[in-house]
């Protein structure tokens, strides 16, 4: 299942000197002790989310927790600019406890964070805490009260590991989200998964410089390391970075094409692109230019658990493991979902076939969305004053004739031949209902990777 030749320079330019998943793409196919091919299965996951480490409202143990006991096969806690080490600390995102007199912590470790008396961001307050004693027993949740102040010990990521990894079953994978912007502002975030060392953010002019100078900070400061790096939530706030930026940095490979933490907070501007057409702006041109297509992850980027976990992304591996799963990534096998699954989706070089997996009844369509050789590159510049919901942006608006629909089947399997002038092709499964919304708003839906 390869989509083509782009897998070693999505090693070369990711990062990773990952040199044990470079041994061709087949390797999870390659036969096992006993000579038989594992065989290869879908995992479900979440590579970002926060907790009380940093603006989540739930204690890290009960937000894990919530993913294992809701059918999620691998998770990373990505909290903001923070990783859930053992270095005793009282300060994080958004929140300064520092005590005067560090007398009552002597020989503690890990991160303290004050309950507040009032609920608020990124408070903890007596009901977060309350609900992990609910789940898991009064005893596990360590308090110091120092004066008028209680302070309640964050769960570290290896205590985390220790209480709910099980091999074969539940993978946690440590991570954090490199969380700021722009002098002006603007917000880019990024995520860097399967690493355990913060760096600090790093702030300049503009969204490119920001994602070029971190991207390269992080080849430097993980050498050697087996990690993922991804673009987060491109519409967030409003137009905070343009599909521009990652046409200008190939070397991004993954980015979120659904990111369930924006969904109904923000409005896309009714010319402006929305994250589905984002991805395929990018692609046009890295397609055009026989460059590595950016690849579509799904994440629910939950702070608030009361909230559902809309987006999640689906890996198909022969093994719940790390370099599995990252290798399977890495070569686009896996899907982004708010609700629906694929049960096959394979790409032989020239036909993508797909079939839904089907878990309720209805009446399903299979979108294949592409983007045709002659289409129109350019793009035009409305700016947007402040409004109440949004800040004041220039938007790029790009043309029509990107990201269209190639073929549709109303159906739940179908496939697609790429024609002489086709630059890729993707698919795009919804189930269809009384409103259907369009791009990364379709729901319930799934997402296959662009392929070529
Ligand atoms: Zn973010
Ligand atoms: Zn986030």
């Amino acid at each position: 299942m390869l989509n083509n030749p782009s897998r070693r320079d999505f090693l070369q330019t990711c990062g990773t000197a990952a040199a044990a998943t470079l041994v061709g793409a087949s390797s999870a196919f390659s036969a096992d002790s006993t000579g038989r091919s594992p065989q290869k299965r879908w995992f479900k996951g979440n590579l970002h989310m926060h907790n009380q480490w940093s603006d989540g409202k739930p204690l890290a143990p009960w937000a894990i927790d919530w993913y294992k006991t809701h059918g999620y096969d691998f998770v990373c806690p990505s909290d903001h600019n923070i990783f859930q080490s053992d270095e005793l600390r009282f300060g994080g995102f958004g929140f300064n406890n520092q005590p005067a007199d560090l007398a009552a912590f002597k020989g503690e470790s890990s991160l303290w964070k004050v309950i507040s008396p009032s609920a608020g961001w990124p408070k903890l307050t007596q009901r977060d805490v309350i609900e992990t004693m609910e789940k898991f027993g009064t005893d596990t949740v360590r308090m110091i009260t120092v004066g008028d102040q209680t302070y309640v010990r964050m769960t570290t990521f290896a205590e985390l590991e220790e209480q709910f990894a099980e091999p074969d079953k539940f993978l946690m994978i440590p991570g954090y989200e490199q969380t700021g912007g722009c002098y002006n502002d603007q917000q880019v975030h990024m995520n860097f998964i399967n690493v355990r060392e913060v760096f600090p953010y790093i702030k300049s002019e503009t969204p490119k410089e920001i994602f070029a100078q971190t991207f390269a900070k992080g080849q430097e400061v993980y050498d050697g390391q087996d990690y993922l790096f991804t673009a987060d939530h491109p519409l967030w706030r409003y137009y905070d970075f343009s599909p521009k930026d990652l046409i200008a940095l190939p070397q991004i490979r993954l980015f979120e094409v659904n990111n369930n933490s924006i969904d109904g907070r923000y409005e896309a501007h009714p010319e402006g692109w929305k994250p589905e057409e984002f991805w395929d702006v990018v692609n046009a041109h890295r397609a055009a230019h026989d460059q590595p297509l950016l690849l579509g992850m799904g994440s629910d980027d939950r702070h608030d658990y009361t909230i559902d976990a809309k987006a999640w992304s689906v890996v198909r591996a022969a093994r719940l493991g790390v370099a599995e799963l990252f290798s399977a990534i890495r070569e686009g096998d896996f899907y982004a979902s708010n609700g629906l699954d694929f049960e096959e989706i394979q790409f032989d070089g020239k036909s993508l076939s797909v079939k839904i997996d089907v878990r309720e009844e209805g009446r399903y369509r299979i979108e294949f969305i592409g983007t045709k050789k002659d289409y129109d590159p350019s793009s035009q510049v409305v700016e947007v004053k402040a409004g109440s919901r949004n800040p004041a942006r220039k938007i790029d608006v790009f043309s029509d004739s990107i990201g269209i629909v190639l073929d549709a089947v109303e159906g739940t399997e179908g496939s697609y031949t790429l024609k002489p002038e086709d630059l890729y092709v993707r698919a795009k499964i919804v189930k269809l209902g009384k409103e259907l919304q369009s791009d990364w708003q379709s729901h319930p839906a799934a997402w296959s990777q662009p392929y070529r």
